[in-house]
């Protein structure tokens, strides 16, 4: 849920380009072109001739009968007009005719005696050859804006062009005080920040600066926030464009852009040019022979040429994000390209206090507001989710009028960043109700009797999201490792609600789907990423081909097989394990489901009063297979 916040982006260098008095001028004088053109063919160029034309052999019989009474010879239509009998007009076409036809003509006017003139017309001898070179300075008009609006030699350079977005002073207020809980990211890019603001001290040292820096972290942990505090700190543009917008149908144009939006850079240097995706262009190369390949290597090989083309003293620094830093290209990586790598983790709950802090800052909030209680209870949010918490719980504030935002909304808003907006205007019918009461009893139950399960904070009936209900529960100081019996009671947990859904009711239901999902994709993944499957062994397989790609598993036939059965082994496990504590507890189960479809959720006391009563199974065994 990354929320770009770029309100005033401008084109940084849209007013700088000097063709553009050349432009306005070709296109000014395009309609003059066409409009002259139009002209000429529509009257200057129809000859003056009136009255009836007569054939030249008429003309002639008439000529030598004396019926003609004057000729006037037109030379640039080529034409003869006059009159003849009793004053009528008359005229004649020659055009089409030889030398020989026109010395024919005077012959016979001179042998007739009639009085002949000739008119020159200069008008119609320039407009005559001009109306042919009309055509031609049109078309070439028409050229020439084409070429001087075109970048880098492609014609409508608009196609080609980077669309990079350069931040204008005005929105660089973003600094390092406003990046919280990424403090060991922000040390390694101090540096060049400093650098930024002053590139000729580091030149004249011939300190070699880092060109690119490689920022990777999962979406919304603030890369394009950390980017853009780095061009804050430093005061200089800060122009950012997306990986996937170079990778485009046409070839050549991902390149083109890659050329453009570096030229612009480099008008603009010092500054800092940000490539958020970089992994949609920088994939490692030759690994997927589909088409359009050939084209992201283009626009990756270009990228490479214009990053080794800048020294220490232009004062460029690449930064690029991704969530893949495992799939890019080595190259990319070599000294000299991105060869600063920096890490954004997930915040801790001191960052994610921090965190929530800057995103409070400015928002009236009650007296009872604890943001460190609420950065407890998040662990595991991206700062782009704690952003949203502090947004959703302004939004409920608002909508009830209230005039600060109160401890109350804050926790509302952390359930619905958790599980999406809660749905209260769908009515369940009695049934629905308490099987979904049930189901998240289950959960609750189950995760009450393991030892190694995270403790249930909240369960709840009302529907969030696609679940129906929901069991909440606190993930304890911020965990990075899971052990096994810590996985696998996650699996229990997970089988709970169809547990008690069988036990209780008779039979599951389709509310149970995403649990199984959920609890089979992760008895896999312990199976063929942690090597924790008990016949399996040790044995870590990667689920994508070594260069990330699907194409290639890299397991056999007989490994596949092992990891289905090993997966099957750990979910038949949970299930059995969660159907024991169910049946022990099928009373208590019965009771707290009622008293979810009554109080719709339970927490603190209330919740603590039943999960304390909660006995472990019947057969302890199953119990022990799972933490073993
Ligand atoms: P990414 O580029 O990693 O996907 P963003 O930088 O776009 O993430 O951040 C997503 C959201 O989270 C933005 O609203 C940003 O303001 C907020 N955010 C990210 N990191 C921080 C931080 N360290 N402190 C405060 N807010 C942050």
């Amino acid at each position: 849920m990354t929320t770009r916040n770029r309100p005033h982006d401008t084109p940084a260098t849209a007013d700088k380009d000097p063709r553009r008095p050349a432009v306005l001028l070709c296109a000014l004088a395009l309609p003059v072109l066409i409009a002259t053109y139009a002209l000429i063919l529509g009257y200057w160029a129809r000859p003056d001739s009136t009255g009836r034309q007569l054939r030249i052999d008429q003309f002639l019989t008439m000529v030598e009968r004396g019926q003609i009474g004057s000729a006037t010879i037109l030379s640039a239509d080529d034409r003869i007009v006059g009159a003849y009998g009793g004053g009528q007009r008359y005229w004649i076409d020659f055009s089409g005719g030889h030398e020989t036809l026109f010395a024919r003509l005077i012959g016979a006017l001179e042998a007739a005696k009639v009085p002949t003139a000739v008119q020159p017309q200069p008008l119609k001898s320039v407009v005559g050859p001009l109306s042919t070179m009309l055509p031609v300075l049109i078309l070439g008009d028409i050229f020439v804006i084409l070429y001087l609006t075109s970048r880098n030699g492609t014609p409508l350079g608009g196609f080609g062009r980077a669309g990079a977005r350069g931040v204008t002073d005005a929105d660089q207020t973003l600094t390092f005080a406003e990046v919280a809980g990424a403090d060991e990211a922000v040390e390694e890019l101090r540096e060049i920040a400093e650098y930024l603001s002053q590139p000729g001290r580091f030149a004249a040292m011939g300190a070699a600066v880092p060109k690119g820096v490689l920022l990777s972290g999962p979406p919304g942990c603030g890369k394009t926030r950390l980017a853009r505090a780095v061009a804050g700190e430093a005061a200089v543009p800060f122009f950012s464009i997306s990986g996937s917008d170079f990778v485009e149908m046409y070839v050549g144009v991902g390149a083109a852009r890659i050329r453009d939006l570096f030229a612009q850079v480099r008008a603009a240097a010092p500054a800092i040019v940000f490539i958020d995706e970089i992994d949609a262009v920088g994939r490692a190369r030759s690994t997927s022979a589909a088409g359009g390949s050939d084209e992201r290597e283009a626009t990756l090989n270009q990228l490479l040429v214009e990053m080794d083309g800048f020294g220490a003293e232009c004062g460029v620094v690449v930064m690029a994000a991704t969530n893949r830093p495992d799939i890019l290209d080595a190259a990319l990586l070599r000294p000299g390209r991105f060869d600063r790598r920096v890490t954004i983790d997930p915040p801790d709950h001191r960052g994610r206090e921090a965190i929530l802090g800057i995103h409070a800052k400015g928002k009236p909030l009650g007296p009872g507001v604890d943001l460190a209680s609420i950065a407890r209870s998040t662990a595991g949010f991206s700062a782009a989710d704690l952003a949203n918490v502090v947004n959703e719980a302004a939004l409920l504030a608002t909508r009830r009028s209230s005039p600060s935002i109160e401890a109350a909304d804050l926790s509302e808003a952390v359930e619905r960043v958790v599980s999406g907006p809660s749905r209260r205007s769908r009515i369940l019918t009695a049934d629905d109700r308490r099987r979904i009461a049930v189901h998240e009893a289950g959960h609750a139950l189950v995760a009450a009797v393991q030892p190694a399960a995270a403790p249930v904070m909240k369960v709840s009936v009302l529907a969030r999201g696609h679940a129906g209900g929901f069991t909440l529960q606190a993930a304890e100081g911020d965990r990075v490792l899971a052990t096994r019996s810590e996985l696998a009671a996650r699996v229990a947990v997970l089988m709970g609600g169809w547990a008690a859904e069988r036990t209780c009711l008779g039979e599951a239901s389709t509310g149970s789907n995403d649990d199984l999902l959920r609890a089979t994709d992760l008895a896999r993944r312990m199976v063929w990423e942690c090597g924790m499957g008990e016949r399996f062994g040790p044995l870590a397989i990667s689920p994508a081909g070594p260069a990330g790609d699907d194409s290639s598993p890299e397991w056999s036939e007989e490994t596949a097989t092992a990891i289905d059965a090993e997966t099957r082994a750990i979910v038949d496990a949970a299930c059995e394990s969660a159907l024991g504590v169910v049946s022990a507890n099928i009373g208590l189960l019965d009771e707290m489901a009622a008293e979810l479809v009554r109080a719709e959720s339970l927490e603190g006391d209330a919740l603590q009063a039943f999960l304390v009563q909660v006995r472990p199974s019947a057969d302890a065994a199953s119990d022990l297979a799972l933490v073993s």
